[in-house]
């Protein structure tokens, strides 16, 4: 696989963290945002606060939602200097799942997180193990594991990239559709931070699945509901990449409908959807992450990518922490209003967490 561009630095961790946490807190808006069903009614607002580029998020108006505490708990436990081996890993993972909790007052925690984060038991051997859970298939794996992308960003640690994806991801979504979900946004990160091209990401996630088949079959844990649910996530994957023309590795342009403006992407994001909520999926949340990217992919285009990604009429905090993370790891922070992320709640935690582990790697 050919690298493109390998001239990572510091301030791209620091933007992919921060700029996840203006992506959450933009898209959640206390709840506002997150739980309007469209986009139109969404962009009315913006326009009455004078568009994205006029706000000042802080914790008071735009606080983080449950995404970003989640994404600072994986990005703490890898930070962490008292892990060698992945079952330690795994267990600090546990831990700090479970601890975050106690963080998640008016910031919107999804029902399965919350009740698989607080079963683990991160001292026992094997207490990040949950029951397998045929509708463990929602995206609260996907938002949070941008930091797995950040650490293991080389090509030749994709195996470890694969392991701690799926199992930190199904510490409380044990579903394909679910883990993967953490899997591809890691995955996604990582071709951003090595310089794929970015029509290709998605063709090259889509040829990495086997590789997460063998892992999961060769780690033996519910292999058979594993095997019998792994279909979804895939279909759904090679469906979107058909219809963006991208599905060819070779292909040279991305081919998004005519018109393509705010009711046509709610439109779209629903019938991509498993039911009705764009983004509310593991599948769907990096698919319609990384079209926001596809459609707005220059660092002069961080107003596009967050109508695309954060205001949009589905589950658009997960989808902006995503989104948000992609850019940050690409560009830095150019191009982005200061305003945006200068006040953001938990800056400088995420900005601490990411030199650690810049320093780390
Ligand atoms: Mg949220």
């Amino acid at each position: 696989m050919a690298v493109a561009s390998v001239l990572i630095n510091v301030e791209r961790f620091v933007a992919s963290l921060v700029l996840g946490g203006v992506g959450d807190a933009l898209g959640y808006k206390k709840g506002d945002w997150e739980f309007c069903p469209s986009g139109t009614r969404i962009h009315e607002a913006l326009a009455q606060l004078g568009g994205v580029e006029k706000i000042v998020v802080n914790k008071k108006k735009w606080p983080v939602s449950d995404d970003t505490v989640m994404q600072i708990a994986t990005a703490e436990a890898l930070a962490d200097s008292k892990w060698t081996t992945l079952k330690e890993l795994y267990s600090k993972i546990a831990g700090k799942y479970k601890d975050c909790m106690k963080d998640m007052s008016g910031r919107a925690p999804g029902l399965t997180c919350q009740a698989f984060a607080r079963s683990l038991k991160p001292a026992a051997p094997d207490g990040y193990f949950v029951p397998f859970n045929p509708i463990g298939g929602g995206c609260g794996a996907a938002m949070r594991s941008v930091p797995i992308g950040l650490y293991y960003w080389k090509p030749d640690q994709l195996d470890d990239l694969i392991a701690v994806s799926i199992e930190s991801g199904r510490m409380t979504h044990n579903h394909p559709t679910g883990y993967l979900g953490s899997f591809a946004t890691a995955l996604l990160v990582s071709y951003a931070l090595q310089g794929q091209p970015i029509k290709q990401w998605g063709r090259l996630l889509y040829d990495t699945l086997p590789k997460a088949k063998e892992y999961v079959k060769n780690e033996g844990r519910d292999v058979k509901e594993n095997m019998e649910a792994w279909s979804y996530f895939e279909d759904q994957w090679k469906n979107y990449l058909t219809s963006r023309g991208i599905f060819d590795l070779d292909s040279c342009e991305v081919k998004f409908p005519d018109k393509y403006g705010i009711e046509e992407r709610d439109k779209f994001y629903r019938e991509i959807s498993f039911s009705g909520t764009g983004g509310a999926s593991g599948h769907d949340a990096p698919i319609i992450a990384y079209d926001a990217i596809l459609g707005a992919p220059g660092a002069d285009s961080w107003v596009e990518l967050c109508s695309r990604s954060m205001f949009h009429g589905g589950d658009s905090d997960s989808t902006g922490i995503i989104a948000g993370a992609l850019y940050g790891a690409m560009h830095g922070f150019k191009g982005v209003p200061e305003g945006n992320y200068k006040s953001l709640e938990y800056r400088d935690r995420m900005e601490k967490l990411a030199k650690k582990l810049y320093k780390k790697i």
